[in-house]
């Protein structure tokens, strides 16, 4: 509920080093392989506050040798003074920060601890800009519009614990879950590329008509994007998953990762994969814990092609050819 696949990233300062997890690596292997890489700080610290190009690419900060490169994040832990800074796509910060009315709604849950909301732009520099504004007055606490949360401490007790404090605080309780229609699911998916999910909850993306809407209008959030495409797609009335992959693609976009079925349930690709499931399972994890009369705030088109390295006009030029 914390961390999916790779995304979210740890950092500890040491002197003029900062250590940050590499990009691409699983916390969860922080124990049995060297997966942190070290930067200069002060170097990169000077890069970001001269809004210079290349303080988006991390790399070039590097002290270690070794192949693994920083996280593109890596500039949102060097604007923190605090030493360990611990940034996660918790899944009960999300349920709030997809929300149009996020501020007003964390302002009950986080009372008492020194928070700061920023709003959204495209991960790297030019939040850690946004967030330095906001950590100047010894806020602790950084919940970003559409991403996650960042939290600071002096020492990793102390910001883990402040990290689960935050988490907790913003637990929602699951809606409560449909039945869905396995038979009929198992029909769609016979002789298709796309296959029943392990992950069971995922059928409830597709069993409330608020929440296929919730999913389908657009994308709440970078990873979603970058791993499942922009929104979701929902299967059209008789239409079968060859058809809408066919419809999905002559638009200029991949296969979906997953399919919505609506009021049957979801189908995941065969050759989906561990991070692309993570990133599905995500969507399930936040919209079950968000009210179907929510106000979502969704990334525009041109933040969704930023996220991809897409050309707009050439996205458009695509999608108008049909
Ligand atoms: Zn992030």
């Amino acid at each position: 509920m914390l961390i999916q696949a790779a995304g979210g990233n740890t950092s500890i300062k040491d002197g003029e080093v900062m250590w940050i997890k590499a990009s691409g690596t699983q916390l969860a292997e922080a124990n049995d392989k060297d997966i942190f890489v070290s930067v200069d700080l002060p170097e990169i610290r000077a890069s970001v506050q001269a809004s210079e190009a290349r303080a988006d690419r991390p790399a070039e900060f590097l002290l270690t040798k070794g192949g693994l490169r920083p996280s593109i994040e890596t500039s949102l832990h060097a604007v923190f003074s605090q030493r360990v800074v611990m940034h996660a796509h918790c899944v009960h910060t999300l349920a709030y920060a997809v929300q149009k009315d996020c501020e007003q709604l964390l302002e009950g849950p986080l009372t008492g601890l020194n928070w700061a909301l920023v709003p959204y732009v495209k991960p790297g520099a030019n939040l850690a800009n946004l967030v330095a504004e906001v950590v100047k007055d010894a806020v602790n606490v950084v919940v970003l519009q559409n991403h996650g949360i960042i939290v600071a401490g002096d020492t990793v007790e102390e910001t883990h614990a402040l990290l689960i404090d935050v988490h907790q605080r913003l637990r929602i309780d699951p809606a409560t879950s449909q039945n869905a229609d396995l038979a009929a699911l198992n029909t769609l998916a016979e002789n298709s590329e796309y296959t029943l999910p392990d992950y069971t909850l995922l059928h409830q993306l597709a069993l409330s008509a608020a929440r296929v809407t919730q999913a389908t209008t657009g994308s709440l959030y970078p990873d979603h994007v970058l791993f499942c495409g922009i929104g979701a797609t929902a299967l059209k009335a008789g239409e079968t998953p060859a058809e809408a992959v066919k419809r999905v693609m002559s638009a200029g976009a991949p296969a979906p990762v997953f399919l919505i079925a609506p009021g049957v349930g979801v189908l995941v690709r065969k050759d989906a994969s561990a991070t692309n499931r993570a990133l599905t399972r995500c969507l399930i994890d936040v919209l079950i814990r968000v009210p179907d009369e929510a106000s979502l705030s969704y990334l525009t088109p041109e933040q969704n092609f930023e996220l991809l390295d897409w050309d707009a006009e050439k996205y458009r030029a695509a999608l108008n050819a049909d």
